[in-house]
């Protein structure tokens, strides 16, 4: 299987992160993607990819820490990307729920970054929460399709929108206890266009809820999304790979 959000560096696992490794490993979890949310997670992320086989990593700035960018922050995250184990700009966006960075810093920021990415030829990994009116135009003005929106929180046209731009779709584990919307358009998208993450250490599925969440229980995300595609696991798990793997390259 194929986790494609992790933050394995997050200090959350700071006292058995090779432990949660090796537990995901032996879930059958033999990929993963660490994303990062600042300059220096991004470092910790690619230290983390560059000593554990089936680990690649995302550079960039979330939305929440839009704020506090060193002027050179492109700079660094071009100079970072160009290591063989980063797939990825990411986790970008808006998030209009905390607002934790000015709007205006928060849209400048991402668009910046989404130019980049253009530049570097990366697909990009979106977070979006409260935003996606205002993120969907942005995206569209800027012509650049080439990523995933991760933990997607949409409505059905939204949905159908995501996809018809060519972007993938990051499914989670709130699929297992809520998703009520999600599954309404989950059929409806490409499900060649369909990704599995934890985004570990948040968003814990059933039977692991309000816990820390670790890449060996995304295999809970993928028995709920057989579930409502009506499929086997053995299936979604290696779609959602070979999704994954076409999308970042790996
Ligand atoms: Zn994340």
């Amino acid at each position: 299987m194929f986790d494609t959000h992790t933050h394995l560096a997050h200090r959350a696992f700071r006292k058995d992160r090779e432990q949660a490794f090796e537990r995901a490993l032996e879930a059958g979890v033999n990929m993963m993607l660490e994303i990062s949310w600042d300059l220096r997670s991004a470092e910790n992320a690619l230290r983390f990819a560059e000593t554990h086989e089936g680990v690649w990593a995302a550079v960039g700035i979330h939305p929440h820490d839009s704020r506090n960018t060193p002027k050179n922050y492109l700079q660094q995250i071009e100079y970072l990307s160009k290591h063989e184990k980063i797939k990825a700009v990411g986790e970008i966006g808006l998030d209009f729920y905390r607002d934790l960075s000015p709007r205006s810093v928060q849209r400048r920021i991402f668009a910046e970054q989404i130019e980049l990415a253009d530049e570097l030829k990366l697909p990009i990994v979106i977070h979006c929460r409260d935003a996606m009116e205002e993120l969907l135009p942005l995206v569209e003005e800027r012509g650049y399709f080439w990523g995933v929106f991760h933990s997607v929180s949409a409505d059905s046209n939204q949905a159908e929108r995501i996809a018809e731009l060519g972007f993938y779709l990051g499914i989670n584990g709130t699929l297992t206890y809520n998703g009520k919307g999600t599954k309404g358009w989950l059929p409806k998208v490409p499900a060649e266009r369909l990704l599995i993450e934890t985004d570990c250490p948040y968003l814990a599925p059933e039977p692991h809820r309000r816990q820390r969440n670790e890449p060996a229980y995304v295999r809970y995300v993928c028995e709920a999304l057989a579930d409502v595609l009506e499929t086997s696991s053995g299936d979604v798990e290696a779609m959602t790979e070979a999704n994954g793997r076409k999308l970042f390259c790996v």
